[in-house]
């Protein structure tokens, strides 16, 4: 039976590639993109279907999961890929509005939930499950307490504490389905050269992309409530 993938933010970037990588594979790709023509546009020219998927919109989160329904009836992987790193000029955490937090939270944090609880009854249809959730090892609490940090000099309060949050939220729906065959599990791609970081990373979309695709493919005996990397687990 063919698989039916929904990534978020699949237009561009790391997205772009795993839904590249993973249709692939023979895996029925829906790009999500909350602006139709750059999803239209991507969905063409990976051949893959287009959904219109505003993470920040409820609305648009269950209008997505009836068109998944009705034309699929089930949805085996869903990757909540779509993230935004934010307005991060200000120079120290106290520096930071509340106004640039809760930006970037409605899309890394309140999106994900937001687009999980409304694909998760199409998930449960599904024999095997799989959630993947775009994290950052910028949220790992014990690397950003390391001075030896690369990233230690740099205040990105808002971004990091919503991956922070997004693991926590990774550990708590794994929870929930530890007794269903659904494994949800957090990433990290590395520092990849997107338009996220203005392309500094130092890796390409498509290394960051494995990673996601090696967890959106995991067999019955792969880890759940897991936080990883191309080398393996990272310290929460
Ligand atoms: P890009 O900026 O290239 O892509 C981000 C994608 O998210 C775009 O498709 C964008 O759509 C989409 N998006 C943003 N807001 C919304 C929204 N409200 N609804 C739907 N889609 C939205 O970034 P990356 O590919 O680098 O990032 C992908 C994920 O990987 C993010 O979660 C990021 O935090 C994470 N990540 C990236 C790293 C890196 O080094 N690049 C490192 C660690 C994690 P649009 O084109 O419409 O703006």
């Amino acid at each position: 039976m063919t698989k039916i993938a929904l990534i978020t933010g699949a237009n561009k970037g790391i997205g772009y590639e795993a839904a590249r990588l993973l249709a692939g594979q023979g895996v029925t790709t829906i790009v999500g993109a909350r602006d139709e023509e750059r999803g239209r546009a991507a969905a063409e020219r990976l051949g893959q279907p287009y959904v219109r998927l505003d993470v920040t919109d409820e609305g648009s989160a269950t209008a997505a999961a009836k068109w998944i329904e009705s034309e699929y009836g089930r949805l085996d992987v869903l990757v909540n890929n779509a993230g935004i790193s934010g307005d991060h000029t200000a120079l120290v955490p106290s520096a930071t509005t509340t106004a640039q937090v809760r930006e970037v939270y409605e899309t890394n944090v309140f999106g994900v939930v937001t687009v999980t609880n409304a694909m998760l009854p199409l998930l449960r249809r599904s024999e095997s499950g799989r959630i993947v959730n775009m994290s950052s090892e910028l949220g790992s609490l014990s690397l950003a307490l390391d001075k030896e940090s690369p990233f230690w000099p740099v205040n990105l309060m808002a971004y990091n504490s919503s991956k922070s949050a997004l693991n926590m939220i990774t550990v708590s729906y794994a929870k929930e389905l530890i007794d269903t065959s659904i494994k949800v599990n957090a990433a990290c791609p590395g520092y990849c050269a997107t338009d996220l970081n203005d392309h500094s990373g130092f890796r390409t979309a498509e290394q960051g992309a494995a990673i996601v695709v090696r967890l959106a493919t995991l067999d019955a005996d792969g880890p759940t409530g897991a936080y990883l990397h191309d080398d393996g687990t990272i310290d929460w």
